[in-house]
């Protein structure tokens, strides 16, 4: 639009853009079809979809969104277009698919890795550090399978699909609280081993005497180990 056609509150404009308001009528007509196209696409992408996405499925979705939006909005665009540009994004989608499948190092760039968060009660911070997991966000997940320490894991796993997998320890030891730090009425529910002493920044549980750092990390910062 050039400055001098720039008519100011022009509610026209602003409702109905440059199109005729007709257009609204045939935008409903677009959209209803777009829509139905985009339906048979996502179905056909598979249940995947709908559930967890892993990042290729995700990058589908978003361009899924960026096509769907112009042929139903823009007046001077055609409709076989976008639905053509549906049909290449599946195409794509499966092609990746099928490449994952057949290969394993493709897969894993492609849709990701499953990692290892948590061994033997012991925070892998190396993988949390490349994956950008917080501490908080993990031990969020413990508390929300019910457990109260550090101790109670055998393996933290994340998958690629964003899901975390949690083994419980069969033979649970003494760990560090996974209980929000500020909840002291919480906290004071829970069993302190006296004699011992937990890693804030790692959980590894050393005798109280070991003075002069943890024994697996070095950090000096230390929080009570409580049992089951
Ligand atoms: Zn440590």
């Amino acid at each position: 639009m050039k400055k001098e056609d720039f008519i100011p509150w022009d509610f026209h404009r602003i409702f109905f853009g440059e199109a005729p308001a007709v257009f609204v009528l045939e935008a409903f007509i677009r959209t209803f079809l777009i829509y139905t196209a985009l339906l048979l696409i996502i179905k056909w992408l598979g249940k995947r979809m709908s559930g967890q996405l892993t990042i290729n499925e995700m990058a589908v979705m978003l361009v899924l969104g960026a096509i769907v939006s112009v042929p139903m909005q823009v007046p001077g665009s055609g409709l076989a277009q976008g639905v053509l540009l549906l049909i290449c994004t599946l195409s794509f989608q499966r092609g990746m698919s099928w490449l994952g499948y057949k290969s394993k190092i493709f897969e894993r760039v492609t849709m990701g890795d499953t990692v290892l968060l948590v061994r033997d009660g012991l925070l892998e911070l190396k993988v949390m550090d490349e994956n950008n997991i917080t501490r908080q966000l993990i031990f969020s997940e413990l508390r929300q399978n019910g457990l109260s320490s550090l101790g109670e894991v055998d393996r933290l796993y994340l998958e690629a699909s964003g899901i975390f997998c949690l083994y419980r320890s069969e033979d649970p030891v003494p760990g560090l609280s996974v209980y929000p730090p500020d909840d002291s009425d919480l906290s004071e529910t829970q069993k302190q081993v006296d004699h011992l002493i937990a890693c804030k920044n790692c959980g590894h549980v050393q005798h109280r005497t070991e003075i002069g750092g943890c024994l697996n990390c070095g950090e000096n910062k230390w929080g009570k180990a409580v049992a089951k």
